[in-house]
């Protein structure tokens, strides 16, 4: 079986990741979300198990202690990591693998994962940016100037990701994510037994 592809989706806080990542997941069959180790605490509506699994710093030190974390990374005074072994385990299935990590975790998977597919969304503009994180309410004015100050960083990062991809009409963003994986897909790389067997038929 064909292995799955590993899609690392980043962007701005408030861009609209969580939301085009799960129409992504809805709407085809081929994905696989992972679901991140945070040190974050819990905020109303999410869930222990499917928007992260929330633990203690001392819990997350033993997971990069025990290596059973592909990336992590510290976003705003908090710990965030993928978990390994679900990773793992989907791409060998052949499902591809949705990573909604920020750009220091990117980085890193860049490294060990040189075939990884990275998206880096952006809002339509920075007005829009701040409207719909404010809109949202899940953070403190606080936590929003801190996150707004994170962007900058991260803006610097953008040019590093094979794609970037506006998310300004949902609908339209989620069909080019999901054709940008099936590019890979077709990528000569990925498809050398494809290749192999033909050499072997035509008998060259
Ligand atoms: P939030 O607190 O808004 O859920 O996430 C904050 C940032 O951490 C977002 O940019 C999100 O993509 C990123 N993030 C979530 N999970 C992970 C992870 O496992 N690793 C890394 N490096 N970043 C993550």
């Amino acid at each position: 079986m064909k292995k799955g592809i590993l899609v690392v989706v980043s962007g701005f806080s408030g861009v609209g990741k969580g939301t085009v990542v799960k129409e992504l997941i809805k709407r085809y069959d081929n994905y696989a979300l992972s679901v991140s180790a945070t040190t974050r605490p819990r905020k109303l509506n999410e869930e222990h198990g499917k928007d992260y699994f929330f633990v203690s710093r001392e819990a997350f030190q033993q997971m990069i202690e025990e290596k059973a974390l592909i990336e992590y990374a510290v976003y705003v005074d908090h710990y965030y990591g993928t978990p390994k072994a679900f990773v793992e385990e989907m791409l060998s299935e052949g499902k591809d693998v949705i990573l909604e990590i920020e750009v220091q975790g990117a980085n890193q998977i860049k490294k060990s994962f040189p075939d990884a597919v990275t998206v880096f969304l952006v809002p339509p503009s920075v007005e829009e940016l701040l409207s719909r994180l404010k809109n949202r309410g899940r953070e403190t004015a606080q936590e929003i100037e801190a996150r707004v100050e994170r962007a900058k960083t991260e803006a610097q990062s953008m040019g590093d990701y094979s794609y970037l991809l506006v998310n300004d009409q949902i609908e339209e963003c989620v069909k080019e994510l999901h054709a940008i994986v099936a590019a890979a897909h077709a990528e000569t790389i990925r498809n050398e037994e494809m290749m192999q067997k033909l050499y072997n038929e035509l008998q060259i």
